[in-house]
């Protein structure tokens, strides 16, 4: 294999090192947990990534969730364009959120009254402090290697089995900010009925990826989701589907849709910007009508619902409301690829263990099945870091982390698929696990 060049990365990281934590400004961007030098991207079109040394990858991470047709694609760009010429940003009310909040309402109906914010984090931070403000409830239940952003309350240390207490995962976190996040194990209700039982009448809400896409890709076993509907209401919690991950990409109508599990609150990403930094949170019409400046849960922001992050986003949901198909393609080429891995793996005794759902798919280092954190964390990071080494190499760039998703976008095609497999046999025949 031919040697990437790569100078003009390096260069770039030893300045940003200078300036910035790391030399980013995300952390899993440093490739902290894969070693080596992160690329700098210059630009991306489609399912490529273009990197300042003018080196191609097929591009898996699709900017972490929302590049469901690819990058920039004409009709994304052309919206924005347009957009540009009315302003950037007016703090002042627009049709464009009238119309965005209409579509989201059009396609999850129990979305009834939302907020945009600007981020993920700021839409659970938001909807956690909604559900608190309406049962005057204090404690919250959360699932271990489930990630709802940088929030204070969130930043729980996961510990094994049930935790009652929760202690802050980062430093600058007062203890008191976490006390009142309890956590629970994913696919497990008896976890979850344990902490309800202890605490019957303070905890506000449970919180939950309806398929967790922090811990790789664990998807819910049938029935978890319908269950903690059911402990929620036994014990007037809300229930809140942090939908930043699934939210109109695992089918139109995300994890509600596909699981048949109606939340009392969503919280919304980047997907509904398609690209553009926006978040969203909103359910119920009795809760949201507690939000400022209608009622006492106070919430704000200077850029939100911002019209440039607005255009692109709607311009996206749109297409992707007019054109199902999109679902069906991104569904079968990530099914292909799983399918493909298993394969591989199964040939060379590759001791790896291949989960996913839709357009989401991870490739855990472990052979034994990966149904929560305890599990995920059994996979070799050693392993997967060297077959992400050689995968990128090939002009294959997933994400930096063996917990992070594989997304697939509308823009790939059976050729990338193809190739990406291609990639994978050569990496399991020069190290199987045998
Ligand atoms: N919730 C989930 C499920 C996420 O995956 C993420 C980040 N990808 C967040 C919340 C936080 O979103 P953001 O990075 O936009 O703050």
């Amino acid at each position: 294999m031919e040697q990437m060049h790569i100078a003009h990365s390096e260069a770039l990281y030893d300045r940003a090192k200078e300036l910035m934590p790391g030399g980013v400004n995300s952390p899993v961007r440093a490739f902290q947990s894969v070693g080596g030098t992160p690329r700098f991207i210059q630009r991306a079109k489609d399912q490529y990534l273009y990197d300042e040394d003018g080196n191609v990858y097929i591009d898996y991470i699709g900017s972490w969730g929302p590049m469901i047709l690819g990058h920039n694609p004409d009709i994304v760009l052309e919206a924005v364009r347009n957009q540009l010429e009315n302003g950037l940003s007016y703090g002042a009310a627009t049709a464009l959120e009238v119309e965005m909040a209409e579509l989201i309402h059009q396609i999850v109906p129990c979305v009834e009254m939302m907020r945009m914010v600007n981020s993920g984090t700021e839409a659970v931070m938001s909807a956690v402090r909604a559900a608190r403000g309406f049962t005057g409830r204090d404690k919250i239940v959360k699932f271990e290697g489930c990630y709802h952003g940088h929030a204070d309350a969130m930043l729980v240390k996961a510990g094994s089995g049930v935790m009652t207490a929760g202690i802050p995962d980062s430093s600058g976190v007062p203890k008191g900010c976490t006390a009142d996040t309890l956590s629970a194990v994913y696919n497990d209700l008896d976890s979850v009925e344990q902490l309800f039982q202890q605490y019957p009448e303070e905890i506000a809400c449970v919180i939950v990826e309806p398929v967790a896409a922090n811990m790789g890709v664990v998807v819910p076993e049938k029935g978890f989701l319908q269950g903690i509907r059911q402990i929620c209401d036994q014990y007037g919690a809300l229930l809140i589907l942090d939908e930043v991950i699934t939210g109109f990409r695992l089918q139109l109508d995300g994890a509600v849709g596909h699981f048949g599990v109606t939340p009392d609150l969503v919280t919304y990403g980047k997907i509904i910007g398609g690209g553009m930094p926006v978040g969203a949170y909103g359910g119920r019409r009795e809760i949201m009508q507690l939000v400022a400046p209608l009622g006492s849960v106070y919430q704000a922001g200077t850029l939100s619902g911002n019209p440039v992050a607005m255009r692109a986003g709607l311009t996206q949901l749109r297409y992707l409301q007019a054109h199902p198909e999109v679902y069906h393609q991104v569904g079968f080429l990530s099914h292909r690829l799983r399918s493909g891995l298993e394969d591989i793996i199964r040939r060379h005794h590759g001791n790896c263990t291949v989960n996913g759902i839709g357009s989401l798919s991870c490739l855990y280092f472990t052979p034994e099945p990966v149904r929560n954190y305890t599990d995920a964390k059994k996979a070799d990071t050693a392993r997967f870091r060297e077959y992400f080494h050689f995968m990128l190499d090939e002009g294959n760039y997933f994400g930096p982390s063996q917990f992070e998703a594989i997304f697939v976008s509308n823009a790939h095609t059976l050729r990338e698929i193809d190739k990406t497999l291609g990639d994978a046999d050569a990496f399991f025949s020069a190290h199987s696990g045998n």
